[in-house]
């Protein structure tokens, strides 16, 4: 939206990001994720934790290499929270802000005390629980979808299906994916091939149809669909084990889906996140990114003269149900 690139060039411009001077204090504070002693931060929380979630409690950095740095902050039961970073510019963002208070805290560990966006894929209060405290604390503008400018608490900029603005030196482009909710937008950065997706796609599952269709998150799907095989791709909630009964149950005889169950229970049995993933691998194991599967409809009943949305319709109702 026009609106809203001009009033993120205005930032931009203004010499509120970017620039060397940022440059110079994001490379002084840039400590490899190894030398992060996230226990300490942590302590108090993970003394109240299980065993099998302590290890997922932790912030990591998920992703590093020349274009972003990706740090995941576990928070609330399931979500994760994402700290990222333009690398040029030192340009900082946070996605889907659960809450403040463990975002705060790791920031204060890294002796950082400035990010300069908040980036919404929707309204539900998981998502948006720490802008208002984030805002404050930071000085960060809140971008969000034009659709939930009303239930976004915060917002500054608004977007919608093809707006583009700068994140540093790297473009963000804007997808419109009704579905989950009739406003969520995803967020890609093309420079990085990364892509937040929010609550429309998980690693083998997507998002429950609150406030859209089938057809409609069928159609939303398959814009992120588009990408890159090699996008990686960061959702907010760590459903995987979960989707891979369902996965299997639906899609028993699919080699690289119990390959990948066998990957994802390895990972969950030692806390680890398994998220971010990739879009490749989620397209050949998902199955409600596969309904044109043969499979898929035998397990659905469904014959190969039905839609694909048909098919991932019922689909989503099924695993509505499922109870394995
Ligand atoms: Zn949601």
């Amino acid at each position: 939206m026009r609106s809203a690139w001009k009033t993120t060039q205005a930032i931009v411009r203004s010499g509120r990001i970017g620039g060397k001077r940022a440059l110079a204090k994001y490379r002084k504070n840039k400590i490899p994720s190894s030398d992060v002693d996230p226990n300490r931060v942590y302590s108090e929380r993970s003394k109240v934790r299980t065993h099998a979630t302590q290890a997922r409690e932790e912030p990591n950095t998920c992703a590093s290499n020349d274009t972003m740095q990706v740090v995941q902050i576990p928070s609330l039961k399931d979500n994760y929270i994402y700290l990222i970073k333009d690398e040029e510019t030192g340009t900082s963002g946070i996605v889907d802000p659960a809450e403040a208070a463990p975002v705060l805290k790791y920031l204060a560990h890294q002796g950082e005390q400035k990010v300069d966006f908040i980036l919404n894929t929707h309204h539900h209060h998981d998502h948006v629980g720490g802008n208002e405290e984030l805002k404050q604390a930071l000085s960060c503008k809140i971008i969000g979808a034009e659709a939930d400018k009303h239930r976004i608490p915060g917002i500054d900029v608004t977007v919608r299906e093809g707006s583009a603005f700068a994140f540093g030196a790297q473009e963000v482009h804007v997808f419109e994916t009704p579905g989950h909710t009739s406003g969520h937008i995803c967020y890609w950065f093309p420079a990085s091939k990364s892509l937040f997706v929010g609550d429309t796609l998980f690693a083998l599952g997507c998002g429950r149809l609150f406030e859209g269709t089938a057809e409609q998150m069928w159609n939303s799907l398959n814009k992120l669909m588009r990408l890159p095989r090699d996008t990686m791709v960061y959702c907010a909630h760590e459903y995987t084990q979960a989707n891979s009964r369902f996965a299997i149950h639906v899609d028993g005889t699919n080699e690289a889906l119990l390959k990948r169950k066998k990957e994802i229970e390895a990972k969950r049995k030692n806390g680890i996140a398994t998220v971010p993933f990739l879009l490749g691998e989620d397209m050949d194991t998902n199955p409600f990114l596969r309904p044109f599967d043969t499979n898929i409809r035998v397990a659905m009943g469904m014959s190969k003269d039905e839609t694909d949305a048909k098919v991932f319709a019922a689909v989503r109702k099924s695993k509505d149900t499922f109870a394995g």
